[in-house]
């Protein structure tokens, strides 16, 4: 008998890379480029949310009708990226990886038991980029992209189609574990059935991503014994919110 493959669908920023702004500051150039306005970008909450979502959500805050923005969001995608290589080549900018990830990363690639898919709010070129430039893009040929769709909730069935696509395997929402850092990694689990490790690297602490009932919820992700440990338990239903 075949051990079901379990599909892990992995968050990038605040999961897997700590950003240190390089999205932020080419965002800011790329919208002043297409829009002549940024919003109110230097405080704005850039967690769990798609790269077209903030957009908008800046946009709306200086009053711009969803059809003027609508009209101009494809434009947006070539000078991101454009200011996003810049920014990726500045050591205060350059994205790291966070604790624990490269090695976690590493021994999931080397076992049966899973594979591993992007789940993502970046543009799909864009969270490439950021993790070259962590060092850690290798480890990955398929996934989700904020340029899939604006909304989160939709990301999971396109992650797990395009995985089951490219390794033949049979694999369902309801059998992948999200991995990500804020409540919206956790809603859009549950959205498609998915189940939900909730990882406290992305500004949100233990408790606040407890509060969102994820099926588990770790401190970070520097520890891989205890990572896959929590994996497995949640793979095989054991259920355990601390
Ligand atoms: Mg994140």
């Amino acid at each position: 008998m075949t051990a079901l493959v379990r599909l892990l669908l992995l968050d990038v920023d605040g999961t897997l890379i700590e950003p240190r702004g390089a999205g932020r500051v080419a965002l800011r150039s790329a919208m002043l480029e297409v829009y002549g306005q940024t919003g109110p970008i230097d405080d704005h909450d850039f967690r769990g949310k798609t790269d077209p979502w903030i957009v908008r959500d800046l946009l709306r805050c200086c009053a711009w009708a969803d059809e003027e923005i609508d009209a101009r969001l494809h434009e947006v995608w070539e000078p991101y990226l454009r200011h996003l290589d810049a920014a990726l080549e500045t050591a205060v900018t350059r994205p790291t990886p966070c604790r624990g990830v490269p090695e976690l990363l590493r021994r999931l690639s080397g076992d049966a038991r899973y594979e591993l898919a992007l789940l993502t709010g970046n543009v799909e070129e864009g969270a490439t980029r950021k993790l070259r430039a962590a060092g850690i893009s290798h480890r990955f040929d398929v996934g989700a992209f904020g340029s899939d769709s604006e909304c989160r909730a939709d990301l999971p069935p396109i992650a797990v189609a395009r995985a089951a696509r490219r390794t033949g395997l049979s694999l369902r929402a309801e059998d992948a574990i999200v991995v990500g850092d804020t409540p919206e990694d956790v809603l859009c689990a549950r959205a498609n059935g998915s189940r939900v490790v909730a990882v406290a690297t992305g500004g949100f602490s233990a408790d606040d991503l407890r509060s969102h009932d994820p099926d588990r919820v770790l401190d970070d992700l520097s520890d891989s014994d205890s990572v896959l440990e929590a994996l497995d338990d949640v793979a095989t239903g054991a259920r355990r919110v601390r």
